[in-house]
């Protein structure tokens, strides 16, 4: 057994979403919690890789 985790087990229930760029699973993290809307890319690379260049 592992150690009792003080997260109730939940960890799957956390939300993920596609890469915009590469297309890989995201998984929820603590540190989008504020902006989780708008995490699009998994990493600063995939964010550089974006195609669609236009200034909005
Ligand atoms: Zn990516």
């Amino acid at each position: 057994m592992k150690s009792a985790a003080s997260y109730k087990g939940n960890k799957k229930n956390l939300p993920s979403k596609p890469c915009q760029v590469c297309g890989k699973d995201m998984t929820w993290r603590k540190a989008w919690a504020k902006n989780w809307e708008q995490v699009l890319y998994c990493s600063e690379a995939c964010k550089k890789n974006k195609t669609s260049n236009k200034s909005t």
